[in-house]
């Protein structure tokens, strides 16, 4: 699940469930209107369920309530017929009758619906058709310099990226069991890191593996969301989607006890259940170390299950 395609899902779905509320009001009045009738009968009948309510600890509710209630319905509905309306012309209305709007079906209401899993699929490839030119087919060494030697190995810029393009390609061919499961991008920015974490994101989704793709700053906010909520479906997806992609590591706020620990946990849990992640960052190693603590980075640096690619070179959006 893309976390980010899921939250608008919901927004669509709550968007949904407001029209409902809209049209239910507009038809109300408009009935009301031809047959005020209609109007005292609802009234009335409004009245006494609240009332029965109010009472119900106090006193037995009223007596026939419910006979009563059956009486106005029915009377509503011939009213209804009488005035030319269909007869269930007042009921709540529902864009999906499967799921009356809520996105979710079935016993307490757990399965997506088959509406929000077509609203979901509609949205993600609209999403993926904005980034179609950010893979690897679409990758262009040619916009990196070829001049200068940028690293110890004496390698050029457009050198080295062609090394971490055919590592980063051969990584999500691999997926979901490359050699190593975790991979760093450091190094300045416009180097080409994001790009190809976008690269390996496409290829994971045309592999039909479930990767996840957000900045830094969105896995905080989603932390922080789950905390103090009880959403916490957002947030197990981070932990359990098979490719988690985290951009722009260090740019997100640091929130005592919060950015570090969570960053711990996600890390280290998905390393333990042998998931993959990627995550890209401008900053130097020394300064990864400060902002995150030595427990944080030795996890995330650990040779045996790590790779770091450390991008040289000069920014290409400024040539
Ligand atoms: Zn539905």
């Amino acid at each position: 699940m893309n976390n980010q395609v899921f939250q608008q899902v919901l927004n669509a779905l709550a968007q949904r469930r407001h029209q409902d509320e809209r049209e239910e009001e507009r038809r109300r009045l408009e009935v009301i209107a031809q047959c005020p009738r209609i109007g005292q009968l609802m009234d009335a009948r409004r009245e006494a369920v609240m009332k029965s309510v109010y009472s119900a600890f106090a006193a037995p509710a009223e007596e026939n309530l419910a006979e009563k209630v059956a009486q106005w319905n029915a009377d509503i509905k011939a009213l209804l017929i009488r005035g030319g309306f269909p007869q269930d012309y007042l009921d709540p209305v529902f864009t999906c009758p499967l799921c009356e709007d809520t996105g979710y079906t079935g016993e307490g209401k757990k399965e997506l619906c088959t509406c929000a899993r077509a609203l979901y699929a509609g949205l993600l490839e609209k999403e993926s058709s904005f980034e179609s030119q950010q893979d690897f087919a679409h990758f262009d060494l040619s916009v990196f310099p070829a001049d200068v030697p940028v690293d110890k190995k004496g390698r050029t810029q457009r050198e080295q990226l062609r090394v971490f393009r055919d590592y980063c390609e051969a990584f999500a061919d691999a997926l979901p069991h490359p050699d190593k499961k975790t991979l760093l991008f450091y190094g300045g920015s416009g180097l080409g890191k994001t790009y190809l974490l976008r690269c390996i994101h496409e290829r994971a989704r045309e592999r039909d593996i479930a990767s996840l793709c957000v900045t830094a700053n969105q896995l905080i906010r989603t932390a922080r969301k789950a905390m103090f909520s009880r959403e916490q479906e957002e947030m197990d997806a981070l932990f359990e989607t098979e490719l988690l992609l985290i951009d722009d590591l260090g740019t997100e706020p640091l929130i005592e006890n919060v950015t570090v620990e969570e960053l711990f946990n996600i890390i280290n849990e998905r390393q333990n259940a042998g998931l993959c992640t990627v995550i890209s960052t401008n900053l130097s190693l020394e300064n990864l170390q400060s902002r995150y603590t030595e427990r944080v980075i030795s996890r995330l640096l650990n040779r045996q299950t790590c790779q770091s690619l450390h991008f040289e070179g000069v920014d290409i959006r400024r040539l």
